[in-house]
């Protein structure tokens, strides 16, 4: 694995111009393995004025990639897929230790980034357009769908590679150039590595910049008038600050933020279904996705034994040093996420709430825990917990469990646990999130399908398949006439 002293070609370093360059004030950032705290490398730190250059070169260079045709397009994007397949094991193993997560969860980026090179190969041949008809004799009206030009994409760091792979993919494939920031926690696998793997494929110089940063450059990034679009996926906090930013500048923008999700658990639940759901919705990568279930709400002749079902389920889960084998859970991403999490969970038992199973870790370890006795008003209920602890309400109806989900200001993800799959899809239909999974996790997601969110989690632009197209193409109307035309003056 690399350190600051391995003569990697990224190290230290920004991506402008197609080559590893370092940032105009020599800044950058050490990356630290989450688990073992050591660093892992160094990446450039990004000013304004080296976002500036990333930006002014992008659009330069993006407009030969526009008009180039769309099989030079295409071909690049499945050379990309097969680099990073040669290349998986390098990249799951940087994953594991510099988002902290099991090897299972790295690997599935890895298979997901590669999915969506495919998927956005065979986008670029999708690039349509549509012969209208006219009122005018003689007009040819044609709408065209034609790329924005240069697409900003501000990223988190929990599913570094393929969130930006899930954006820069279908960026590129129908014509646009992009500029890269990802999250200062996840610069290498959210972004220099991706960098390197892309010009390894010949990518022309300037059509992807990867400008490593914080808040300041997501700032310079959003405010640039050369980026045409911004695509945010992150908090629903910064969402607002971005979509203000963005809106002064009446510039397109794109919101994939955080989620509150519930999990609904009938009365007729296989509970063994029911406790495997439930722990996967809950813990999986230590709760630290926007797609994890942070309430689960279940009617009360089967509370207690999923309680009791998802507590052993918890009390099974190793927590440790993800690069060790056996161990389910690692570390949270920082202090700060550590310290929230401790904090919505004492103040929850502080006014009457029970921990069934887990609570407290050692360091940024927290253990996969369980906490009933919760009410809707708790923060711990209201809030995304980005953390590995499942808070289970009681409630007497199914009407109940309804009014319960639906009680929230996010609207990204439901689940609904039943024995009977037709209760599950009236209720399903009757739920207010984006994304609705009956008998599943709430923490499902592939390349082609329409994933995104509602409400405080986007503006409802979905990212995947055909609606990337819609996503990072406008419409153009060309007219051509083709007899004289007539005007009184
Ligand atoms: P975050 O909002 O703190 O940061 C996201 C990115 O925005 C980072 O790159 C950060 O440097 C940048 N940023 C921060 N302030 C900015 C500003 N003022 N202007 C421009 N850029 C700015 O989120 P995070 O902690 O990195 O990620 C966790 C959040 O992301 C959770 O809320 C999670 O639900 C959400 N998320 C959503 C999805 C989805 O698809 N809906 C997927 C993954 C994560």
């Amino acid at each position: 694995m690399p350190t600051p002293s391995t003569p990697q070609p990224w190290n230290g370093a920004l991506f402008i111009g197609g080559a590893f360059v370092p940032a105009e004030d020599g800044r950058t950032s050490t990356v630290y393995d989450k688990a073992a705290q050591e660093p892992l490398g160094e990446a450039g730190l990004a000013s304004p004025a080296d976002l500036d250059r990333a930006a002014r070169e992008a659009a330069v260079a993006g407009r030969a990639w526009a008009a180039a045709d769309f099989g030079t397009r295409a071909d690049l994007l499945r050379d990309v897929a097969a680099r990073l397949r040669a290349r998986a094991d390098e990249f799951a193993a940087l994953i594991v230790r510099e988002t902290g997560s099991i090897r299972g969860k790295a690997d599935y980026e890895v298979a997901g980034a590669v999915d969506e090179l495919h998927q956005a190969a065979a986008l670029a041949g999708h690039v349509r357009a549509e012969t209208l008809p006219s009122r005018a004799p003689g007009r040819e009206s044609v709408a065209e769908r034609v790329p924005l030009g240069v697409v900003g994409v501000i990223t988190p760091w929990n599913f570094p590679l393929v969130l930006a792979m899930r954006v820069l993919a279908p960026a590129l494939a129908v014509g646009n150039s992009v500029v890269l920031k990802p999250s200062p926690h996840t610069p290498l696998s959210g972004g220099l590595l991706l960098a390197d793997l892309f010009a390894g494929a010949g990518l022309p110089a300037g059509v992807l910049q990867v400008v490593p940063g914080g808040q300041d450059t997501g700032e310079a990034l959003t405010a640039h008038p050369d980026i045409a679009m911004v695509h945010f996926t992150g908090s629903s906090a910064v969402g607002r600050i971005i979509a203000r930013d963005a809106g002064e500048r009446l510039k397109k923008v794109s919101l994939e933020l955080g989620g509150n999700n519930a999990l609904i658990v009938l009365d007729d639940a296989d509970l063994d279904q029911a406790g495997q759901i439930g722990a996967w919705s809950a813990f999986h990568y230590q709760g630290q996705t926007c797609i994890t279930a942070g309430r689960h709400i279940v009617q009360r002749p089967v509370f207690d034994a999923y309680v009791a079902e998802l507590a052993a389920r918890a009390g099974r889960i190793t927590v440790g040093d993800p690069t060790r084998d056996g161990v389910g859970l690692g570390p949270m991403i920082s202090v700060e996420q550590r310290e929230r999490a401790r904090k919505l969970l004492d103040e929850a038992v502080g006014a009457g709430a029970t921990v069934v199973a887990g609570g407290d870790g050692e360091g940024l370890f927290h253990r996969p825990t369980v906490v009933t006795g919760v009410t809707p008003e708790m923060a711990l209920w209201t809030e995304e917990i980005f953390a590995p602890i499942a808070p289970v309400l009681a409630v007497d109806s199914e009407e109940e469990a309804l009014a319960v989900a639906n009680d929230t200001s996010y609207g990204l993800v439901d689940a609904v646990v039943t024995g009977d799959l037709a209760r599950g899809r009236r209720l399903a239909a009757r739920l207010g999130a984006a994304m609705v999974h009956v008998n599943d996790s709430t923490c499902l997601d592939e390349a082609h399908v329409p994933f995104g969110g509602r409400a405080a989690s986007g503006l409802g632009g979905r990212a995947g398949g055909e609606s990337n197209l819609h996503e990072f193409t406008e419409l153009r109307w060309l007219t051509y006439q083709h007899t004289p035309i007539h005007y009184p003056y």
